[in-house]
C-alpha cells in the first residue's frame, strides 16, 4: 500500500515536471520568432493607415507614426505584416530575430 502511494506520488512529480519542461520549451521558441516593427519616420506622411489596421501596434506622435510595441507579440504579427504591406510611403519595417 506504501508503494503504490509512493509510485503515486513519484508519477505526479514527473507528470508535473514534464509539463514545466514543456512550457519552458513554448516561451524559447517563441522567443527565437519574435517579429519587430520600425517606422521610418522621415519617410512617414502621418496618413495613419498603419494605425487604422493595426492600433495596438502603430500609433501616431507628432503627425509620424510610431511602434508602441517592441517586440511585437504573436497575436499581433499579421496584422503589423499587413500594416507595413498597405504603406504606401514604404516607411514600416518589420523584421525576424
Ligand atoms: S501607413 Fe506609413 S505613411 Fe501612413 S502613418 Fe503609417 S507609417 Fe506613416
Amino acid at each position: 500500500m506504501r508503494l503504490s502511494r509512493r509510485r503515486f506520488l513519484v508519477r505526479g512529480i514527473w507528470s508535473m515536471c514534464l509539463l514545466l519542461l514543456s512550457f519552458c520549451g513554448q516561451s524559447v521558441t517563441q522567443a527565437e520568432g519574435q517579429l519587430r516593427a520600425v517606422v521610418d519616420r522621415e519617410k512617414c506622411n502621418g496618413c495613419e493607415t498603419c494605425v487604422d489596421i493595426c492600433p495596438e501596434v502603430f500609433a501616431i506622435e507628432d503627425e509620424r507614426a510610431v511602434v508602441k510595441l517592441d517586440p511585437l507579440p504573436a497575436r499581433l504579427k499579421d496584422c503589423a505584416v499587413e500594416a507595413a504591406g498597405e504603406c504606401m510611403a514604404g516607411a514600416i519595417t518589420t523584421v525576424e530575430g
